[in-house]
């Protein structure tokens, strides 16, 4: 790599350095480690030069957008340097043409609020601190996926920082397969990306939004009505289903219609109809408090006050009985405040790509479902970790693949688990941007040549 005399440019804080205790904290504590250095760059350069100064110095290193990664590892390494894009946060929106580029450091909440108020619309979660950085380069979805797709389906170009601290562009045009792998192949992977160009839709004046709770112990009657329901709905129509554990007692669903509330009655009459529901609000709102009604304004960047451990698969066929009764053991038996399963329905235009046409390959379940269990003492780390193994397995006859945004390092085969069929090509893209592997964390696509 030639002499060692790069310098770190950027915002820099070392261990001991003031600031280093914030630096330190991600959404979830479950992952926190020691680093050495944070590099909290400005611009392309500042993690060009930082690249170039792990290499140097012999330092693992990784990329940080929102710091909500789910495992442990994945964007911060202990004694090594985490290259942090969350200062960098401008986004240009080119109304006439419909696309957004923005830099890979803000939020998907103030990202898609922002372009709310502008009067368009790109896919969000289910939580507005988020980082843009991470969700893309996984998939990412929400309820109005089933409108407009993942967020990746709707990346058309990217600028990122190779491992030798190049700074390259990827479009339909120039380094294609570079873009192919960036929109699902996973993060800190392919490059240390520094801005994104979105398709951006135009919104309507209006959706409707709903939120319905139902007594915890009706939880096994509505999800039986919602798996039959949700994925073959009007397509308009983004739903989820959360029940968290026995001990919280939260049992609800969430969701978007793209129509009227008359409409969207009429259309949720098998859902309002299974069990009792404690609580129904339905209304139809203008865009932009649509998105606020489903995902307040949080501080970013945004900390759980529990650890948590999460696995997460798809299912293509409806679930009988056997996978419900594992969800209730473990609804039963798990004690803490966060942990539950989690759902959403699948279909419509996530659907209408072939599973080749970008990395992200699970395209056709009827829905995706997650769960996770969480503690606060760290004598409980143990005893909740093997729970969510021993459920996961109990629950893999009934599913397929894996989400990598939603990562589970106790997933051997993690290349065919979030891959399927496209884990080869990824391979082979990454031997060409990154043949000795530089950028690489416990779940990342190793080379192939
Ligand atoms: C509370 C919560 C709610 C969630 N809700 C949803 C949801 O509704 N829908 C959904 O699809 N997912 C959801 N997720 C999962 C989310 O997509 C992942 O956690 C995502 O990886 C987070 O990205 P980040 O930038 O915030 O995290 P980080 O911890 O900063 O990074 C996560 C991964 O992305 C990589 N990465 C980050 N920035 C870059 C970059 N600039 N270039 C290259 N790689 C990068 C990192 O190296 C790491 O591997 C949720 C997660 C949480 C914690």
């Amino acid at each position: 790599m030639g002499s060692n005399n790069t310098r770190l440019t950027g915002r820099v804080i070392f261990k001991g350095d003031p600031g280093y205790k914030e630096a330190i904290k991600n959404w979830n504590p479950y992952v926190d480690t020691f680093p050495l250095v944070f590099v909290f760059a400005q611009n392309a350069c500042d993690v060009s030069n930082a690249i170039k100064w792990a290499r140097e110095n012999d330092v693992p290193l990784r990329v940080r957008g929102g710091r909500h990664a789910l495992d442990k590892n994945l964007s911060v390494v202990k004694g090594g340097i985490v290259i942090d894009v969350s200062d960098m946060q401008k986004v240009h929106l080119d109304k006439k043409k419909g696309i957004a580029t923005v830099q890979t450091g803000i939020h998907v909440g103030p990202l898609v609020k922002g372009l709310a108020r502008e009067g368009f619309m790109a896919p969000f979660g289910d939580s507005p601190t988020v980082g843009i950085g991470g969700i893309t380069t996984g998939g990412g979805f929400g309820v109005i996926s089933r409108s407009i797709g993942l967020i990746s389906d709707n990346l058309l170009a990217l600028e990122t920082v190779d491992a030798k601290g190049r700074i390259l562009k990827a479009n339909s045009t120039c380094n294609e397969d570079l873009l192919w792998a960036s929109r699902g192949g996973g993060g800190g992977t392919f490059g240390y990306n520094t801005e994104y160009t979105f398709k951006v839709h135009r919104a309507p004046e209006t959706a409707t939004v709903f939120k319905i709770i139902w007594p915890w112990e009706q939880f096994e009657t509505v999800f039986r009505a919602w798996q039959q329901w949700a994925p073959f709905v009007d397509e308009r129509l983004g739903c989820f289903f959360e029940v968290l554990s026995r001990v919280n007692g939260l049992c609800h669903a969430e969701g978007l219609f793209f129509g009227s509330k008359p409409e969207l009655i009429r259309l949720m009459e098998p859902l309002l109809s299974a069990g009792t529901p404690s609580s129904v609000v339905i209304e139809t709102l203008f865009y932009p408090d649509c998105i606020d009604f489903l995902d307040p304004d949080e501080p970013i960047p945004g900390r759980s006050d529990q650890s948590t451990k999460f696995t997460s698969t798809w299912a293509t066929n409806l679930w009988p009985e056997k996978p419900i009764s594992v969800m209730k053991q473990f609804l039963e038996e798990t004690t803490g405040t966060e942990a539950g399963f989690f759902f959403i329905n699948w279909g419509g235009a996530i659907s209408r790509l072939p599973k080749d046409k970008t990395a992200f390959f699970w395209r056709k379940p009827l829905f995706y479902s997650e769960l996770n269990a969480s503690w606060v003492d760290k004598s409980e780390e143990a005893s909740n970790l093997a729970l969510v193994e021993r459920t996961r397995l109990l629950l893999k006859p009934y599913v397929v693949g894996s989400y990598v945004n939603v990562p589970d390092e106790n997933i051997e085969n993690f290349g065919s688990a979030y891959w399927g069929t496209n884990f080869e090509r990824l391979r082979r893209v990454k031997a060409k941007y990154d043949p000795e592997n530089v950028f690489n964390h416990p779940q990342s696509v190793p080379p192939l040549f």
